[in-house]
């Protein structure tokens, strides 16, 4: 390979979008240079999402494209979970691809590239067994305000639906050192929003000998000269503790927002799940939030139509939406995945059921998001502003309680806010977002 031009694409969550940034930091570090076009480059880059089938299928029709289209002369690589979760097996679907990696390899990198150079047509990183997490000083921030910071990677929990375990591998925390560093480097650099990435969080144990559970580092990071706002994603209810309260209660740089996925309402299904927890004991955690000083926003997952789950179950998931009324919430049909326990479970449901349930999950949570938000007209929120929608003329704000609050202020128009926090009145609300002016001076 001379090229030494890429192109890379990520599917999937956050996780995905950061490692992108790390893997991009890298790659330029080892001499390459980003292109935007997959036609432009040399090497080009899948990060793949296999959590759902659809993600998972997306990779494939992609590298179809390029086997017919302009494939010839470029080296293509697959990365992240479908990698790690199809292996070699990648190189007998699309056998234009020469790199396989996982993302518990990506410290390799650097050594996998020069095997590419040197001409290597089937290189593999595909090892689960590591106690490492993948740090580096290159990465290649996408936004200058708002940064991600990984503080655990892969997972211990044994979800039934889920294929994280076997596409992340085993559980592995940075030391609570290395995480303050970053902030504080990140702080110096001029961002003030940064939010705490890994499968659980909450698991989260220091392995120095300073020993910081996740609501210590929570806490410390908010303390950061410069940060104004720390998010975190995504918790485990199992591992979700009061002590997480208590640091958003008590220190205001803490976002004032949790999800906290909850996938079904009964019981019954949460321990088909595997998920740890009783519909009583997630609920426990909900008043812990709805009973704290400040106003925690909730939001979380749902997976509807697992395999056994009785039109009873389901009517348990519509009520506990009632109990708790999200303010947002992300609703899946059940996807079976491979090497999952579910795999093997009896009652599937059909295609049409789960549609119906989902549709009838969203309808409710739209209904209860246009009351919520709704209640937020004429109160001031502060929003950091994102960006600007030229076309409609306004500014795009995100509150602390994860709220899209865009806004207009006529008589400044034109002067740059973004990256800036600004107070805001709430003057209409839709059930996605709200609308607003800004109040007062900008800091
Ligand atoms: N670790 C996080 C957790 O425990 O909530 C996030 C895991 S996953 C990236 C995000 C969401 O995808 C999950 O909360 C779950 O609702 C959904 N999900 C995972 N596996 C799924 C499957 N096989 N079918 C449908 N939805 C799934
Ligand atoms: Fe998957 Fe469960 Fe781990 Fe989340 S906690 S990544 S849903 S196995």
């Amino acid at each position: 390979m001379t090229d030494k031009t890429f192109y890379i694409e990520t599917f999937g969550c956050q996780m995905n979008a950061h490692d992108s940034e790390k893997v991009i930091g890298t790659l330029v570090h080892s001499g390459y240079t980003q292109v935007e076009t997959p036609e432009s480059a040399g090497l080009v880059v899948y990060n793949t999402c296999s959590i759902r089938d659809k993600a998972e299928q997306k990779v494939f029709h992609r590298l179809d494209q390029f086997k017919r289209a302009t494939g010839k002369g470029k080296v293509f690589a697959v990365i992240g979970c479908v990698a790690q979760q199809e292996g070699e097996r990648i190189f007998e679907k699309a056998p234009h691809v020469s790199l396989v990696a996982g993302s518990a390899s990506y410290t390799r990198l650097p050594e996998m590239l020069v095997q590419l150079e040197a001409g290597a047509r089937r290189v593999t990183g595909l090892s689960l067994d590591t106690e490492e997490t993948f740090d580096t000083p290159f990465t290649r921030r996408d936004n200058p305000h708002r940064a991600y910071i990984t503080i655990i990677e892969g997972c211990d929990k044994s979800c039934a639906y889920c294929v994280v375990p076997f596409t992340r591998g085993p559980e592995r925390s940075r030391t609570s050192e290395s995480v303050m560093r970053e902030a504080t480097e990140l702080a110096r650099a001029g961002y003030t929003d940064v939010q705490l990435l890994g499968q659980n969080v909450n698991s989260y144990h220091d392995p120095s000998p300073a020993g910081w559970d996740f609501a210590t580092l929570l806490d410390r990071v908010g303390r950061i000269p410069g940060i104004r706002r720390v998010r975190f994603t995504t918790s485990h209810p199992r591992d979700f503790v009061k002590e997480i309260i208590d640091a958003i209660d008590e220190n205001p740089a803490l976002c004032n927002h949790v999800h906290l996925p909850v996938q079904s309402g009964s019981s019954r299904v949460l321990g088909r799940m595997q998920r740890l927890y009783t519909r009583d004991e997630y609920m426990r955690r909900i008043e812990w939030m709805k009973g704290a000083r400040r106003n925690i926003a909730i939001t979380t997952d749902i997976i509807v139509g697992f395999p056994g789950e009785t039109e009873e179950d389901f009517q348990a998931t519509l009520d506990l939406l009632d109990q708790v009324e999200y303010d947002s919430l992300f609703s899946f049909k059940y996807s079976p995945r491979p090497n999952t326990a579910a795999l093997a479970m009896e009652d599937k449901i059909s295609e049409e059921e789960k549609t119906r349930r989902i549709m009838i999950v969203n309808e409710k949570q739209r209904a209860i998001q246009i009351r919520r938000n709704s209640g937020l007209i004429g109160t001031i929120e502060e929003v950091m502003v994102e960006g600007r929608n030229e076309a409609l003329g306004q500014w795009i704000g995100r509150t602390s309680q994860n709220r899209t609050l865009n806004f207009t202020r006529p008589e400044t128009d034109g002067e740059p806010l973004t990256g800036k926090y600004v107070p805001v009145r709430v003057t209409r609300a839709g059930p996605n977002s709200l609308v607003g002016e800004c109040v007062m001076s900008v800091v």
